[in-house]
């Protein structure tokens, strides 16, 4: 099946008289014929659902649909994409060990990375994703377990060399972990480039109408993890009655750890009803990943053109230092969302987007709707104007996440607006 296939028909395969649209399981538990049935289902939980903290028919249909468009072995969603991140990485490390980071991510994840984890021993080593491999390779410690990226980065757009790290990962013996947020699969399936695990938020283009806050772990089912760097997978789980990972389910290995493991203890599992509206996103995704990506191009170009802009950052423009790797990586499309910096800086910027009347101010990205943000006086409030320079963002830069209206009425707005500040 080709992708936009797949959006539609991946995950569920309903049997005859049984329901189109998959349906929402609304139910904590699941009933057995007898008390070997239940410790059948506990001693291979593939055999059979256990209880709604770490699984659930809507749910699981929903992990089976970006597994597949992820072109991953299993995928765990989770309820939220922050979940999503530490999940992936508590997998894999435990106090006292180490991991690489790219510095250019979702301003979330550098919170958990550089400070929540922190605190629980695990040491996040950030790194310049720009620089050489051989830079890179000093990075990685005896203890480094993993590398972590973005694809394209949240909100810095920059686009990251997933070859790259996963040579510098797998040189080391260690899984390269990407979140695949803003391109989603539609758009890039970082796995094709080497990477081992994939993370999202799925509040972002996955739902995509701002209805359900969630996130998704996929993994490739290739990475060796018997060698020898990992001893949690290859020896018994004292806490899950002596069960080795790699030797019980191969592939499945990563995700059935996650899931036994992490998501019985932390239960940070989405609900039915969310996993239900999450759907209806993915089955349009492939649809909508061109059309934001169509309408963020002119938009971008009118930015360019324009004398009220002093600089814009769309990887898909020509003039974008992360052109060439786009080209590579996200050879369809970078996304709807631009960021650019007006002309006459913060109070410039506060009076453009306050005279905005189609674009809505929010603090989410990725919406059907159009959508703006001011770094500067929300996400990055607390920093002086000399502070925010030194973070490399301009009081000016405007982040706008384009919609699916009409890319002329969009224009229209914006070019309103620039009027309303002379
Ligand atoms: C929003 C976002 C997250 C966090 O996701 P939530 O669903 O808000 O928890 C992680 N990574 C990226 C790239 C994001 O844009």
């Amino acid at each position: 099946m080709k992708i936009e296939t797949k959006c539609l028909h991946e995950g569920y395969h309903p049997k005859n008289t049984e329901p189109r649209v998959v349906p929402i399981v609304q139910s904590t538990t699941y009933v057995y014929d007898s008390t070997n049935d239940v410790a059948a289902v506990f001693d291979d939980p593939t055999k059979g659902l256990i209880y709604s903290r770490f699984e659930n028919p809507t749910v699981m249909a929903v992990e089976d649909k970006i597994a597949a468009l992820e072109g991953g072995a299993a995928a765990m969603c989770t309820s939220s994409g922050q979940a999503a991140s530490l999940c992936s990485i508590l997998n894999i490390c435990k106090a006292g060990d180490s991991f690489v980071s790219t510095g250019t991510i979702y301003g979330g994840t550098i919170n958990l990375f550089a400070v929540t984890l922190k605190r629980l021993g695990i040491e996040c080593i950030f790194v310049d994703a720009d620089a050489p491999e051989e830079e890179l390779m000093k990075a990685v410690k005896d203890n480094t377990k993993a590398v972590f990226g973005e694809t394209l980065a949240n909100p810095a757009l920059a686009v990251l060399d997933i070859e790259k790290l996963a040579r510098v990962a797998h040189k080391n013996n260690i899984p390269l972990i990407i979140d695949n947020t803003f391109p989603t699969p539609i758009l890039c399936r970082p796995i094709e480039f080497g990477a081992d695990i994939v993370v999202h938020s799925t509040s972002k283009y996955m739902d995509g109408h701002a209805v359900q806050i969630g996130g998704v772990i996929v993994d490739a089912g290739n990475f060796d993890w018997a060698n020898g760097k990992f001893p949690e997978f290859t020896e018994p789980d004292e806490s899950y009655h002596g069960t080795v990972y790699t030797k019980a389910y191969g592939k499945m290995a990563y995700i059935i750890k996650a899931r036994m493991q992490l998501m019985r203890d932390f239960g940070c599992y989405p609900a039915a009803n969310s996993a239900f509206l999450l759907n209806l996103g993915l089955e349009t995704l492939a649809v909508r990943m061109k059309q934001y990506c169509e309408n963020a191009m002119i938009v971008a170009k009118y930015l360019e053109a324009s004398d009220k802009v002093e600089s814009v950052n769309y990887p898909g423009l020509e003039s974008n230092k992360y052109h060439k790797l786009a080209k590579k990586y996200l050879p369809n499309g970078t996304s709807g969302v631009i960021s650019f910096v007006i002309k006459g800086g913060r109070n410039t910027a506060v009076k453009f987007m306050d005279n905005l009347k189609l674009a809505s101010n929010v603090v989410h990205v990725a919406d059907i709707r159009t959508c703006v943000l001011h770094p500067a006086s929300s996400t990055h409030r607390q920093l002086t104007d000399e502070q925010l320079v030194a973070a490399g963002i301009n009081g000016g830069m405007i982040r706008f996440s384009v919609g699916l209206e009409n890319v002329e009425d969009i224009l229209d707005d914006i070019k309103q607006a620039f009027d309303k500040i002379n």
